[in-house]
Formats: structure tokens, sequence, C-alpha cells
């Protein structure tokens, strides 16, 4: 089988051939027919995660294919079924944070395409267990970004508690940010999208969004304050100093969650703390539970990400694509 692998940081990936895999009594083994490329995958071809990658590598952690072998403890998939698998491989399953459901605080997890062989490939094993079945209506080029990008602001959502009719702000209109103004709009909020690119308004208002605030050309927290207040922030960006602009557009009780991995601190004022009771926190990708959601309620609203699709021996102009921000807005790799 044909994979892409990344021998060492910094250089383009390399395709081989590889021995399909011998899958164990619990494992499955997937044709991959999509596999979306996320800013993830940047962080492991530039070497920014050396520390915790070990190469070489075969990323891809939003899979989506159809089951082809499947071993006998398997139980709950059948050979022919529809199925992807998450940036979550595997994790312990005792601690308390998997047996809640809640696996991305798991501390020994096995990770898609960083500890374990990912979906840049034909075919890919993976534990019956974090297979998760892609519902009927919902086609495999448009729910591979579900399993990394969908999730991730899904659950970030949800954890936000978000009651009908809040006010719900989403910061960037980009891979993250489109998917996840549409799902604030189907939890029942009123959606602001705030973009610092003027073109992104028509766009955002197609996704469903209530308001459009252009960042570029205004005080986003001022124009929060003008629609009341954020109940919720969820910001996409990764750059912390674009996060602090929005702190002070928090209504009382606000929540303001981050997803970006920025590494730059952001300062919350403690005054603002104690006398709007506001919340900072953040999210990262979701646990079975929260992925299972995320596919059926995208399934039931008609929700998908906006992709661009390309041939799986594009993967390292796609890769550049990435890098330079040209995606419009998540890319996907075809297998088959
Ligand atoms: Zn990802
Ligand atoms: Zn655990």
């Amino acid at each position: 089988m044909k994979v892409a692998v990344c021998k060492e940081p910094k250089k383009p990936l390399v395709f081989e051939e590889w021995d399909m895999p011998e899958i164990n009594d619990d494992e499955v083994l997937i044709q991959v027919h999509y596999c979306g490329v996320c800013h993830s995958d940047l962080h492991i071809v530039d070497g920014d995660w050396a520390d915790w990658v070990s190469y070489p590598t075969v990323p891809g952690h939003e899979v989506a294919g159809i089951a082809v072998k499947v071993g006998k403890e398997v139980t709950w998939i059948k050979e022919g079924d529809r199925v992807g698998m998450p940036w979550i491989y595997s994790s312990c399953e005792v601690c308390n944070y998997c047996v809640e459901g809640d696996e991305p605080l798991c501390p020994n997890q096995e990770i898609t395409g960083i500890t374990k062989q990912g979906g840049y490939a034909e075919y890919m094993k993976a534990p019956g267990r974090f297979v998760t079945k892609i519902p009927d209506n919902l086609d495999l080029a448009h729910a591979a970004p579900l399993f990394c990008a969908g999730v991730t602001v899904y659950a970030a959502l949800k954890h936000l508690n978000i009651k009908p009719d809040e006010l719900v702000a989403v910061q960037g209109v980009g891979g993250l940010g489109h998917l996840a103004i549409q799902y604030a709009k189907a939890m029942g909020a009123k959606v602001a999208a705030l973009s610092h690119s003027q073109e992104k308004e028509e766009f955002s208002g197609e996704l469903g969004a209530d308001y459009f605030i252009n960042t570029s050309k205004t005080d986003p927290a001022e124009e929060l304050k003008k629609l009341g207040g954020a109940d919720v922030i969820l910001t996409t960006v990764f750059k912390s100093e674009a996060i602090q602009t929005l702190i002070g557009g928090l209504a009382p009780r606000g929540r303001l969650s981050v997803v970006g991995a920025a590494r730059d601190p952001i300062q919350v004022i403690p005054f603002d703390l104690i006398t709007k009771r506001i919340v900072v926190t953040g999210s990262a990708v979701g646990g079975r539970k929260l992925l299972r959601e995320t596919l059926q309620f995208s399934a039931d609203f008609g929700i998908k990400p906006l992709v661009e699709i390309h041939p799986f021996d594009k993967v390292n102009e796609v890769l550049d694509r990435v890098r330079e921000g040209k995606v419009r807005l998540r890319a996907v790799l075809k297998m088959v």
C-alpha cells in the first residue's frame, strides 16, 4: 500500500510502498478514501513538535473510509461500514476522564498520525473501540474534516453550555470558524462572526451568522458591547493579541474558549473576573461521545465543511497551501 511518510522534519513527505497492516482481533483495517489535512499536520512536518513526534511518521488524523477487515472481537462494526478515525487513536480507558467519556484529558493517549500511523495512506489499522461510524447521509469527503476540525469546535461549544438566544461570537471565519458558526446557529444561539477580512461578511451570513464584526476596522470588544456583550466567545485564531482584544466584550457570566494553540500569554483582569464572573477556558478535539454527536448533529442539520479535494499524490503541494493560508477552507486528500 502507498503511504506518505514524514521521514524527518522540514523535508517533503516521501511516498513509500508498505506491506498491508496485519490486524489483531480487536482492530479494524480501514481503506482510507479521504484524509483531511489539518494545521496540526504542518506542525509535525515543520518540526514544531519535534520533542513529541518520533520520526519517521505517517501523518493524518481526519480519516474517512471503509472498514475492509474487522477483527473478530469487534462485533459493533461490519465489513463495508463507513468509518473514520480521529486525533485520539486510543486512550487508557480506565482513568476518571476516560470513564466519563472525556478522553482528550487522558494522560495516556496514542495519537493518530503522531504516535501511530495516520491516514496519509491507502490503508490504516485502528483499534475497534476508537473507530467511529459515519452516518449514512454524510458523504466521506465532508465527514473527514469533522474528525478533527468539526469535533474541536463542536466540543468547545458543548463545554460552554450555550443556552438558546445567547450571543455567541466566533472569532475567525476559517477552517474551524466556519463550522463553529453553523453549529452555534443550529444550537439556537444568535451568532456574531468576527474576522479581520471584510470579504468574509457575505460568507458568514450564508453560514447563518446574524452579525459581522470587522476586527481590523473596529474595536471588537466595543462592537460586542453594542450588541449587549457576548455570552460566549469561541476564538479559533492562533494569535494571543487578537484573542486579547475580545475579552472586554464578554457580558456578565460570559465564557471565552480558545481552540487555537497559541503559546503567548493573554491577560485577564481580576476585577473583571470578580465583577462580571467571566470564564476564560480552552478545549482540544473531543472524546468518542462528542465525536459521535458531532457527526450525527452535522448529518441532522446538513452542516458541512467547505472542502477542496486534492489527489493523494499532491500531498506536499497541499501542505504548502495550508502553510500559505490558501486553503478554502479545509483541504482533503482523495486516496481512491
Ligand atoms: Zn487536527
Ligand atoms: Zn484515560
